[in-house]
Parts: structure tokens; C-alpha cells; sequence
């Protein structure tokens, strides 16, 4: 196995158009389980590790920009105020030394349905920038998603960034497991609010093939909540709300849950999260 090693972005961007076969490698915790497991091997890795402006974030207007050399461990530090609901995900992520070494970059790269950087960025509505030596590709997140641990990145590209809008408004992750942590998501679901725009963005997790959003419960809750005057939730709004992300979801049985229990569980924490973000923008406080 070839072990290509760049030392700039440049050369990054070169080694993998010389080579697109050569698998990127970030933190690792994927991509070393997958080689520690026997689950092929690559015939290059391509070290990003010394890629110094992968570490960086920087804020472009309401944008922030996250390079996809930024841990889990920095992403929760330095920008839970920005990104609450990444954050908030990124706290359920395996454990301190996983999220020490892991990178929302790699989770993309991933693409697993269970990956829990996924439903926030969604809800966000992020961008991630992908690059190769013909160019900058801005690809939508609802975009980004093709298949079961697939995306749209080509050959030749590798992630330099992802864009994501600095929370406008309340944000909450929720993750069911079979214990609190070090574990796969059985689903898991994200909800962001976007007062200005009247908007609810969402992000489901763990219950499709890919990881997607609830438009049809988005654009109901919406048009029910009581944007100006912040009434209380109503509850049967909560509750249809719950039903339709429910609906948007597409999950099987398998060894971590049967696809009726994530069925229940996806309503039951969409109408969960609705209701903190609804309290925390009402000024109510936790429900
Ligand atoms: C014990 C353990 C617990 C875990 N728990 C969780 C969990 O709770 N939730 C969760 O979501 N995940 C979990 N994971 C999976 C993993 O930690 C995450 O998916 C993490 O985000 C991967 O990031 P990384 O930087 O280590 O990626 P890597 O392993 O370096 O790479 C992952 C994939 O992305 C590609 N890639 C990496 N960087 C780039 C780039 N810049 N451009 C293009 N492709 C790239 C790689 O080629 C590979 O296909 C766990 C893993 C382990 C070992």
C-alpha cells in the first residue's frame, strides 16, 4: 500500500488527481476499522493530517466555514455557540479519543445513514465545498447524499470545507441508542429553527438509505407555529409534526432495531426536539 503524504492543499489536490483510486485519511477512526477489519485495502492512502489549513474554521458573513481537518473535540470547544445543534451531535460521537482524531469531513466522506454529524447538517442546510485540481464544487448537503455509504463526491475530489449558516435560531440533536455512548445511532433526528425566515429545517438520521429531511412536516409546523405572538406549542401540531417526520422515513429492521420501533422513536423525538427549540425561542425555558 502506497502512503502519499502532502504537505499542502496543492498537493493534496494533485496526488488525488494522479491517483483517484487512493482512499483520504483524516482522523481515521473509519478509515482504520475498515482496514483493521480486512474490509479491503486501499492501494493508497492519502494522509491529510499535515494539510495545516485543513485545521482551520474562519466565519464568511453568516457562513461558517469548517475545514475538514476540524475534530469533533475543537467543533464542540470553539463553536457550540454558532453550530449548537452540530455541536450537540458532535457531544454523542463515540468517545473523548474518537472525537479527539474524527472529523465531520470523514463522516461525509463515510456517508454511513448512521452518521450523526448528518441530521444538524441538514437541518442547517450546509454546504460542503468539494475540490479537485479542475475545481470548486459547492454541493448542496441534500445533494450530497446518493446511497448506503455513498456520495457525490467524483474520483478526483476531496473535501475542503463544509459551509454551514450560523444558527439563526434554537437548534437540538436527539440520538436514540442501546446505551448512552460509544454507539451507533438506532435513529437519530435533528431540528433547527430559522425564525427570520419562518422556516423549520429537520434532518433524520439512521431510518433511510441515506440520510434526508422531513420536507412535508417542515413546511406544516411552519405554517402552525405562532411565529409573532410565540404561543405555546400547540400539542396536536407537535403531534402531527412527529407523525409527518415519521412518514419521511424509510427504515428496515436490522441488528440494532426493528424499522416499526424507529418509526415510533423518530415521531416521538421530533416532537421532542420541536418543543425545547419552541420553548427556548418563546423565552419559556426547558419543557
Ligand atoms: C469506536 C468508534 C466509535 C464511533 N462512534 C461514532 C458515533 O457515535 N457516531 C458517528 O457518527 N460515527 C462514529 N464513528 C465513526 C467515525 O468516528 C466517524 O464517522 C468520523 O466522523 C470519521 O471521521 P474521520 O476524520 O476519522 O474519518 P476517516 O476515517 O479519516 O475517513 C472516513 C471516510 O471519509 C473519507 N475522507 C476523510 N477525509 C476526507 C476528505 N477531506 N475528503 C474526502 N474524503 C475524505 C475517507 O476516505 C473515508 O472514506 C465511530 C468510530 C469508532 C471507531
Amino acid at each position: 500500500m502506497d502512503f502519499l503524504r502532502p504537505v499542502t492543499w496543492e498537493q493534496a489536490l494533485a496526488y488525488k488527481a494522479e491517483r483517484p483510486e487512493a482512499t483520504p485519511i483524516q482522523g481515521g477512526t473509519d478509515v482504520m476499522v475498515e482496514i483493521n477489519l480486512d474490509k479491503g485495502r486501499p492501494a493508497a492512502l492519502l494522509d491529510l493530517n499535515p494539510v495545516a489549513e485543513l485545521t482551520r474554521w474562519s466565519t464568511e458573513g453568516t457562513e461558517i466555514r469548517v475545514g475538514a481537518g476540524v475534530t469533533y473535540t475543537r467543533l464542540i470547544a470553539e463553536l457550540g455557540p454558532l453550530l449548537p445543534g452540530l455541536a450537540q451531535a458532535s457531544r454523542t460521537v463515540g468517545s473523548p479519543q474518537i472525537r479527539n482524531r474524527g472529523t465531520v469531513a470523514g463522516n461525509l466522506g463515510a456517508a454511513s445513514p448512521a452518521g450523526d454529524a448528518h441530521p444538524p447538517l441538514l437541518a442547517s442546510g450546509a454546504i460542503v465545498e468539494a475540490e479537485s485540481v479542475r475545481g470548486t464544487r459547492m454541493i448542496p448537503i441534500t445533494e450530497f447524499y446518493t446511497g448506503v455509504k455513498r456520495n457525490a463526491l467524483r474520483p478526483d475530489e476531496l473535501i475542503r470545507a463544509v459551509r454551514i449558516p450560523a444558527a439563526a435560531g434554537p437548534q437540538y440533536f436527539s440520538k436514540i441508542g442501546t446505551r448512552n455512548a460509544m454507539v451507533i445511532a438506532v435513529c437519530s433526528f435533528a431540528v433547527a429553527l430559522h425564525p427570520g425566515e419562518r422556516r423549520v429545517g429537520t434532518g433524520i438520521g439512521s431510518a433511510a438509505p441515506t440520510p434526508r429531511r422531513a420536507p412535508e412536516a417542515e413546511e406544516f409546523v411552519a405554517a402552525a407555529l405562532d411565529w409573532e405572538g410565540r404561543s405555546p406549542l400547540d400539542p396536536g401540531a407537535a403531534r402531527r409534526f412527529g407523525e409527518l417526520v415519521a412518514g419521511a422515513a424509510a427504515p428496515i429492521d436490522d441488528v440494532r432495531g426493528r424499522a416499526d420501533y424507529r418509526l415510533h422513536s423518530l415521531a416521538v423525538m421530533a416532537r421532542r426536539t420541536l418543543g425545547w427549540a419552541w420553548n427556548d425561542y418563546t423565552g419559556r425555558g426547558p419543557a
